[in-house]
């Protein structure tokens, strides 16, 4: 598929989300966030769900883990514009409570067909959901474990027509208020440079 292609596909996507009003988070959001970045990236990066700012704004990770996600990014010389970012959610939850499992359900459609357009080599999920709702995805559900175990590392799958690398990152958010987890990521991070 050509650019002209994906970016035609992904704009009458992004206007089928704009207009979603499959569960009641609709009721609730300012703006749905569709995702944002390259189109032609090798590397996408899932998060959870738009919080505060991103919903002000319809933008992902516009607000405090935005912050460190473009910080990390930039410690690996990655720059934001470089890779597409986007959330298993494409609505805030009230008071940036936990999705849940029938949003998580009626959200990701959005989110495979934005995989299968964009078709990145390397998926970065973000965050306990994320993580979970790409390995299940990808038929690595027996290698499922606790983030604090598998986080940073690269878990390569062979689909019909390719291989795809999956690395679990802990959500850029734990590091806003424990400067450990911001050394954790930040290491955990090194492993995309060799991938870039
Ligand atoms: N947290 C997320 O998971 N996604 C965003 O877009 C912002 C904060």
């Amino acid at each position: 598929m050509n650019t002209q292609e994906k970016e035609k596909l992904l704009e009458d996507l992004k206007k089928e989300v704009l207009n979603c009003r499959q569960c009641p988070l609709y009721l609730t959001r300012t703006n749905p966030v569709f995702g944002a970045g390259s189109i032609e990236s090798k590397i996408m990066f899932i998060g959870e769900a738009p919080g505060f700012n991103e919903d002000k704004q319809g933008v992902p990770f516009c607000g405090a883990a935005g912050k460190i996600l473009d910080e990390l990014l930039a410690d690996v010389g990655i720059k934001r514009n470089d890779v597409y970012i986007t959330n298993i959610l494409k609505c805030r939850p009230p008071k940036n409570r936990d999705p849940k499992p029938e949003e998580i359900s009626l959200c990701t459609p959005y989110l495979e067909k934005q995989i299968e357009i964009i078709n990145p080599k390397v998926i970065c999920s973000l965050g306990r959901y994320s993580m979970k709702f790409i390995f299940e995805k990808y038929g690595l559900k027996e290698k499922l474990e606790p983030i604090s175990k598998i986080h940073g590392k690269i878990f390569e799958i062979q689909n019909l027509f390719q291989e795809i690398k999956i690395i679990p990152f802990y959500h850029p958010a734990v590091a806003t208020y424990n400067p450990h987890m911001k050394e954790i990521l930040k290491r955990d991070f090194q492993i995309l440079k060799a991938i870039k």
